[in-house]
């Protein structure tokens, strides 16, 4: 339920004063199609030092993890990550020549995706230094890593890293193949999918009202010919690495906040031992209902779209504290959850009568990891488990200190003069992106994915492929209808009624034009997140063209977005969000699918090839990501923690070499 990487805040933003020191350096490193920024920890040292301790035994368990996605992403990530770094490190050549560069390029695209795959397209990297450097530099290493100690060792880490058929993509979502067969993923060995499917099938009980969530936290393997799970936990896979994190949870819960906080971090250490994923609900419910403690974190096996068929989690996690002034704007929301219910357009019988508690809090981030770094979402729903929601709520948090550091970074890249034609819409984005950009994402995360019903009898899961699109859409939906609503100024979240129109001018951009630069030349849209874009942008253009609401325009042979009826463009977002809330609540397939196959797959060729062109010029990164502060510990002579200091000095190699070094509890 994240909402992805929102790109769109790559618009630059003038002037949004948020009291940073204005020498904060957001650059970090920029090779392939990405750019390494960090983020500030404002409030951080105004927390206590009780606070502190928290934060920095939370942060200890979250590096704790890394491996395990590495490994989770693929079976020889680890081995071929230390080869590469062992290679790294030893080099003695020229450190300019073309080969080492390329070379260089490719392991900070390893760090990157956390294994050998892109983190977004979960393509296979593609090595620009040759074979012939490659044996060179495993030839010089006096002991040999893993990845290379046998024959076949070898031969095995050189057709993964040149072979371009083999182990090709890390998810394959390709309709009428065997996706498990085909992904280069590590959540299954030697089986095909209709066994996991018929696996599964078997275990779970007909009409549970309270499902356990299947499969989350287990590779499926086959033995003596019989298909079975390794569990992630104690004893079970990953063993050494949840001990490790067990270790720093235990001080974590030392130092809770408070007794409902403890109690769910020891819920989580009795996870990770019996590896029972009856107690991750126990944990997951006991989270959900810890809205007191200002420290906060998420760590374990979360997120499933690593795994084709949706079912394994990857591991993950963030440790965060509330931004209690920001935070307001989102409790304004969800306190107003009913009235938003009530007023929303679609049709009565597709509204939830009694709107369930949706927590929502804007938070500060302290560490990213696993699955949510060096890329990281911007907002987080969780937990996953629909009838956890429907029973104990949700959490939703938006992370501020990351969206500005996106909003931040982007200052003077170009963007907004390559791509906005009118200077008044650039000073409509200049002065309200930045809060209406935030403001959708809470919306989007506090009500839109908690508005609306199934009508009894639907299955949740009717949607099939297309659910999640269509999911992302209707959120994206709700928050836009509602960005242009009186209502907000009469909350006193925004201060002029306009203010919406800049979120609308860059969503439409976004969705016809922009968002097509993270897309290769000749392929179409495959993520969801992409797709709702495109569907709603594309959608709303053709529905409002008698009225001439939208239209694109050219210049210089340029295509420009051009909005001539802001009223009317919510009105036809409203229709959409009415007829997205009717096919999710009848289990409408048909209607889906016609929705998504017309509108959000298919790319322009020529529009695609103008952007990409325009764009190369900007040299702006498609895909973003951030290095991580460093906490240090200061002790006093009886060895107790007085203060945890941070440091924002570190940059990309040096963390990741680190990180290698004092986290790598799995790597051989
Ligand atoms: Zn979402």
């Amino acid at each position: 339920m994240k909402k992805g990487i929102l790109f769109a805040t790559i618009i630059a933003l003038s002037s949004f004063d948020m009291t940073t020191a204005a020498n904060f350096n957001y650059h970090v490193d920029r090779f392939a199609d990405i750019e390494v920024l960090r983020y500030e920890v404002p409030g951080f040292d105004e927390l206590s030092l009780n606070q502190k301790k928290l934060v920095y035994y939370l942060t200890e368990a979250a590096l704790e993890g890394r491996d395990i996605l590495f490994d989770q992403n693929g079976s020889n990530n680890l081995a071929i990550r230390q080869l590469l770094e062992k290679i790294y490190v030893n080099y003695k050549g020229d450190k300019n020549s073309k080969e080492f560069k390329a070379f260089e390029k490719y392991l900070k695209q390893v760090w990157f995706g956390n294994g050998i795959h892109h983190h977004y397209s979960t393509d296979k990297f593609v090595p620009e230094f040759s074979k012939a450097f490659f044996l060179g530099e495993v030839r010089k290493l006096k002991e040999k890593p893993e990845a290379v100690r046998t024959k076949a060792a070898l031969d095995e880490t050189v057709k993964t890293i040149f072979d371009p058929q083999y182990r090709a993509k890390r998810v394959n979502q390709a309709a009428g193949e065997d996706l498990i067969v085909t992904s280069a993923n590590n959540l299954y060995e030697g089986v095909t999918q209709k066994e996991v499917e018929e696996y599964y099938a078997s275990l779970k009980k007909p009409n549970d009202p309270r499902p356990i969530s299947y499969g989350l936290n287990a590779k499926v393997v086959k033995k003596d010919g019989k298909v079975e799970e390794e569990v992630y936990c104690v004893g079970g896979l990953y063993s050494k690495a949840i001990k490790r994190i067990i270790y720093w949870l235990d001080k974590a819960a030392s130092v809770a906040e408070n007794d409902v906080q403890r109690r769910t971090i020891q819920k989580l250490i009795d996870y990770y031992i019996s590896g029972n994923l009856k107690s991750f609900d126990d944990y997951s419910i006991m989270w959900v209902e810890d809205t007191k403690s200002r420290v906060d974190f998420i760590n374990g096996f979360i997120e499933s779209y690593g795994d084709p068929l949706g079912m394994t989690g990857a591991w993950e996690s963030i440790v965060n504290f509330k931004n209690e002034s920001a935070s307001h704007r989102t409790e304004v929301l969800s306190s107003n959850a009913k009235w938003f219910e009530e007023h929303s357009p679609v049709d009565a019988r597709f509204k939830k009568d009694e709107v369930k508690g949706v927590s929502a809090k804007v938070i500060t981030a302290c560490i990213l990891a696993g699955d949510s770094y060096p890329a990281t979402p911007i907002g987080i729903n969780l937990p996953n488990a629909n009838w956890i929601r429907a029973e104990h709520g949700s959490k939703s948090v938006t992370i501020e200190n990351i969206t500005d550091a996106y909003d931040k970074a982007s200052h003077g890249n170009g963007f907004n003069e390559e791509f906005v034609l009118e200077q008044a819409d650039r000073d409509l984005l200049d002065k309200y992106l930045f809060i209406t950009d935030n403001l959708h994402t809470d919306l989007h995360e506090c009500l839109g994915h908690g508005s609306g019903k199934l009508l009894p009898g639907v299955d949740p899961d009717a949607l099939k492929e297309h659910g999640s699109t269509l999911e992302e859409t209707r959120a994206d939906l709700f928050a836009l209808y509602y960005l242009a609503d009186q209502k907000l100024v009469d909350l006193g979240l925004l201060d002029n009624p306009n203010a919406y129109k800049a979120e609308y001018y860059k969503y439409m951009l976004n969705g016809l034009m922009t968002q097509l630069m993270r897309i290769e030349p000749g392929k179409d849209i495959e993520e969801a997140h992409m797709r709702n874009r495109k569907l709603i942008a594309e959608w709303a253009m053709e529905h409002g063209k008698k009225d001439n609401v939208v239209e694109l325009v050219k210049k210089d042979g340029k295509t420009y977005l051009k909005i001539n009826d802001y009223a009317k463009l919510r009105g036809l977002f409203g229709e959409l969000l009415s007829e997205i809330q009717r096919i999710k609540s009848e289990g409408d397939y048909d209607a889906g699918r016609e929705l998504v196959e017309k509108y959000a797959v298919k790319v322009d060729q020529s529009l695609h090839q103008e952007i990409l062109n325009r764009y190369s010029k900007l040299d702006i990164a498609p895909y973003k990501g951030f290095v991580n502060p460093v906490y240090k510990p200061v002790y006093d002579n009886a060895g107790n923690i007085t203060d945890v200091k941070i440091d924002y000095t570190e940059g990309y190699v040096d963390q990741m070499l680190r990180y290698a070094r004092d986290y790598s509890p799995l790597t051989k």
